[in-house]
């Protein structure tokens, strides 16, 4: 499997996974596929090492008002930033990422019509 079809297996799951938490909240799904990070709008998000593998931070977003579910993946830094930051910091890191990507999705809903 190359990095496309592992990720397009990796969102089935999550979709799965989210469906089953939200249930028919979840009205469709996105994937955030722009090459910068949704948190520092910086870096690349791309493979990085994870004990000695590569390895993608993969993450999803429920945006509730819409009913979607926003998978993203984040680069090696603010992926490992969030691991180690503080629960406060980690809350705001996320806020930022959501604000990010609603703007991202509403971005991408105006080109799509
Ligand atoms: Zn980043």
């Amino acid at each position: 499997m190359d990095i496309q079809e592992q990720l397009a297996a990796t969102m089935e799951k999550m979709l799965s996974i989210c469906q089953a938490q939200y249930g028919k909240s979840i009205k469709t799904y996105w994937f955030y596929d722009d090459d910068l990070c949704p948190c520092c709008a910086k870096r690349r998000t791309e493979t990085f090492k994870y004990k000695h593998k590569e390895a993608l931070s993969l993450n999803a977003f429920m945006y509730h008002e819409l009913g979607v579910l926003i998978g993203y993946a984040l680069c090696g830094i603010c992926a490992a930033d969030l691991l180690k930051s503080s629960k406060k910091h980690q809350a705001l890191m996320h806020e930022s990422i959501e604000r990010h990507l609603i703007e991202a999705y509403h971005k991408h809903m105006l080109r799509a019509n």
